[in-house]
């Protein structure tokens, strides 16, 4: 780039002065010529005008006895070489006959061949004055009639214009060693003007690629007040803006990317070649895969819609894909990038979505089955009540209602569940906290069910650990679990069993936990114990009095209450289940997770 622009100052310098030097040259030579010429017509004007009467009147004044006029008047011009500036080498004179334009005499011998008939000495044969000359022509010449006696003469003074080539050979000279010279200058002076112009252009040039790798730091020395100075400036002006708006850009990516990085729905984009560019973690676990360079979209999401017809939608295509149990929602799009575009997919995790829809529907079939059965019964024992009223013995008839009476309890248990349940999804069940002893709560709950358990042959036992704190909690609430943990341990283990309620207190929690040695609950339903209406031996629970509503009540109280319920990991038989409390009660105003 330097040496190029040096170059190209030097032509140009060079170029100057050749055209300067030719210019000028042309201009003097032809001004030299001009003058010369002007000169000798002045001169010869001077000569044979009525200015010089004595040198016409010689000429034309013949002698008596003359014989040959021409020589005479040769006489007659060679006394008057001065005035005509002859000097017999460029400047000569001859005579010549006034009717042929032959030659007679002159200051040297006529050229070889003869005088040529110039325009001037035709002018002369014709009687007139020629005194015109050609510019162009190498010769310049005068021809003056003369009549000398009888005879007619011609007075031809003629100028080869040595003098003026010689002159203009020795300014040609000149001009081509003023030529030299100044192309020597002009060179220098490239130098100079390339150095001036030239390292503020490096430096820029510099600057300039330290900024397309990146680096705004350095700003350049504005060493000047000319354009280049100014250019400099701008320079600096505009490596500060970029660094800004590079910052902005770059603040703005790192956001993105983390966004993009820690979305919980999956990305991936592809280029308009069908090929993976970018995909996030959320999408690598969603589809259990992880994407590489050069991974196709034939090969990921062909079967959903054709990459061609996604590239062509004018608004986003949707699909469902389930990988691995999880129920994925896909949206298809284009998306367009400097005129190239390719195809961006979204997937969102739509499994719980799916499965708070299908609990859904088992609740509602739940809850049409549970109070369908107590309703049927009491309808069919009513009607048997009806039909034979007065031939029933009034005991069994007392029995039928006795039945009517338990499953209208049971529906009426059924409903007020459902009430409490929906009470807690609404958020309108509000807890009614107070202080009370939790040692005091867990015997009461014991005693409550003492004789029961006795009755069914169970070993009933209660572990409590000295000095539990009094807790801020729903006293109702919190007995209304407990005694729903210890009914379902006497409902589910065998007559003659074993049953052991113990309490405890740790760091700021209390707990309470009823191990019995029943039927416990196989491997496969541990997960599901607290779901809604979930019963492991659906007839049993039933025969036993269980809605299938006790354990997912008892589980929204804890939450509400920051505490927890939970199955006690442990080896059978029976079955181990444990709740916990905070001290001081849930925090004020605290959300509680469901
Ligand atoms: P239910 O009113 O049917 O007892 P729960 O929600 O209290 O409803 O309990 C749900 C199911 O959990 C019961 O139907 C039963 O199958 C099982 N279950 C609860 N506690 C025990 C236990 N201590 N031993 C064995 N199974 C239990």
């Amino acid at each position: 780039m330097r040496r190029s622009l040096h170059m190209k100052l030097v032509l140009i310098m060079v170029l100057l002065i050749v055209a300067l030097m030719v210019v000028t040259g042309a201009f003097l030579m032809n001004s030299v010529t001009g003058y010369y010429i002007n000169d000798f017509y002045s001169q010869m004007a001077t000569a044979f005008g009525q200015g010089n009467v004595d040198f016409v009147r010689d000429l034309q004044t013949a002698e008596e006895g003359e014989v040959e006029g021409g020589a005479r008047i040769g006489e007659v011009l060679s006394a008057y070489v001065g005035v005509l500036g002859v000097d017999g080498r460029t400047r000569n004179y001859y005579v010549l006959d006034g009717a042929t334009g032959r030659y007679i005499t002159g200051s040297s011998e006529a050229p070889r061949g003869g005088i040529s008939i110039t325009p001037n000495i035709a002018a002369a044969l014709l009687g007139e004055v020629g005194f015109d000359s050609d510019v162009t022509a190498d010769y310049m010449d005068a021809a003056i009639p003369i009549t000398r006696g009888e005879t007619n003469y011609i007075v031809y003074i003629l100028d080869n214009r040595e003098t003026v080539r010689s002159l203009n050979a020795e300014m040609f000279q000149l001009i081509l060693e003023a030529l030299a010279l100044g192309m020597v200058i002009s060179i220098l002076l490239s130098f100079l003007l390339a150095k001036t112009m030239v390292n503020p252009l490096q430096r820029l040039t510099r600057g300039l690629e330290e900024v397309a790798e990146g680096d705004f730091s350095k700003s350049l020395e504005v060493t000047s007040q000319d354009e280049i100075g100014q250019l400099t400036e701008s320079f600096n002006t505009m490596a500060q803006q970029l660094e800004t708006t590079v910052a902005a850009v770059e603040n703005e990516r790192n956001k993105l990317n983390t966004l993009f990085q820690h979305m919980a729905d999956g990305v991936v984009a592809f280029d308009h070649a069908g090929g993976v560019i970018h995909a996030n973690p959320a999408a690598e676990d969603m589809l259990h895969c992880t994407f590489a360079e050069g991974d196709r979209y034939e090969n990921l999401f062909d079967d959903l819609f054709p990459f061609e017809r996604v590239e062509s939608a004018s608004a986003p295509l949707s699909a469902e894909r389930v990988v691995d149990g999880q129920y994925l929602e896909l949206l298809l799009a284009p998306f367009s990038h400097g005129g190239q575009g390719g195809v961006l997919v979204l997937i969102h995790d739509v499994t719980q979505q799916r499965q708070v829809e299908q609990m859904r529907k088992e609740f509602v079939a739940n809850v049409s089955h549970e109070l369908r059965t107590p309703l049927t019964n009491i309808r069919s024992y009513a009607e048997t009540l009806e039909d034979g009223l007065s031939d029933l013995p009034p005991q069994t008839a007392k029995n039928f209602l006795g039945v009517i009476l338990n499953e209208s309890d049971r529906m009426t248990h059924i409903v007020q569940d459902l009430l409490t349940l929906s009470r807690f999804d609404s958020g309108r069940s509000e807890l009614h906290l107070d202080r009370f002893p939790f040692a005091k709560a867990v015997e009461d709950t014991y005693q409550a069910f003492l004789m029961d358990a006795q009755k069914h042959g169970h070993a009933f036992n209660l572990n409590l650990q000295e000095k539990l704190p009094a807790i801020t909690a729903d006293r109702e609430r919190v007995v209304q679990v407990m005694v729903n943990i210890v009914s379902n341990a006497v409902k589910y283990t065998p007559d003659g069993g074993s049953i052991l309620l113990s309490a405890g207190h740790s760091g700021d929690r209390v707990w309470f936990q009823v191990d019995d040695n029943g039927i416990g609950i196989p491997e496969g339903d541990r997960d599901r114990i607290f779901e809604r209406f979930y019963r492991v031996d659906k007839a049993r629970s039933r025969q036993s009095g269980g809605t299938g509503l006790g354990l997912s009540i008892a589980k929204e109280i804890m939450a509400q209450h920051e505490g927890d319920l939970f199955l006690v990991d442990r080896a059978g038989p029976g079955l181990s289940i444990r709740m916990e409390l905070p001290v001081s009660g849930p925090r004020k105003g605290a959300a509680y997770e469901r």
